[in-house]
């Protein structure tokens, strides 16, 4: 029987490391094998947190492997994959877990749809095009509505539209928010800059 690809994307702070948390925990309760897995770029100690204090042990991915180069079995029935922060991700590195979930693993991959900039990762940009299931997190903006951009700002608090889109260690200076405050409600020719000013 085929294993399933499954894409749960979110904003930043969505709760997504805890889901994938509890996620594990559920299914080990039931006796699954279950393996955690996330990228070298992250942090290289080999555990996975979330902000709310769970924690688990997880296999390090380092961006020369894939996860079928470091799984320590190699059939792949029944068992279950969690990758964290798949954004991160090369799209070859999501081809091999698309390869792992048709030998049987459910293989499911938390992470950032959007950067900053108006735009998808690519890994998510491919995940969105080859995953069976997607399954969207909520969180919300400070005004109450939903959260669907990533605003990442200075320290001052500006906007910042342009740069490097992995910015590693710097995670306080996003935040999740609506696409009202993401342009910061600027006017409409402020507007037309900022996306000029994209890239
Ligand atoms: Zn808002």
């Amino acid at each position: 029987m085929n294993g399933k690809l499954i894409f749960q994307y979110a904003t930043m702070n969505a709760g997504k490391t805890a889901k994938l948390l509890t996620e594990a925990y559920n299914l080990m309760a039931i006796g699954k094998n279950v393996t955690l897995i996330k990228p070298s770029i992250d942090t290289r100690n080999e555990t996975i947190e979330s902000r709310n204090g769970f924690k688990s042990d997880c296999l390090v991915l380092n961006e020369k492997q894939n996860v079928s180069d470091i799984l320590p079995f190699s059939d792949y029935k029944d068992k279950y994959i969690l990758v964290d922060e798949c954004q991160f991700l090369s799209k070859e590195q999501i081809f091999d877990l698309r390869k792992i979930s048709l030998k049987g693993a459910t293989v499911e991959c938390f992470g950032l749809k959007n950067t900053f900039k108006m735009e998808l990762f690519e890994s998510s940009a491919f995940l969105l095009a080859i995953a069976d299931e997607i399954v969207e997190n909520s969180s919300y903006c400070h005004c109450g509505e939903k959260a669907t951009m990533i605003l990442k700002t200075d320290s001052d608090s500006n906007p910042i539209y342009n740069g490097d889109i992995i910015d590693c260690g710097a995670e306080d200076k996003y935040t999740s928010v609506c696409f009202k405050h993401y342009t910061n409600e600027t006017n409409d020719t402020q507007l037309s800059d900022i996306f000029r000013n994209l890239g």
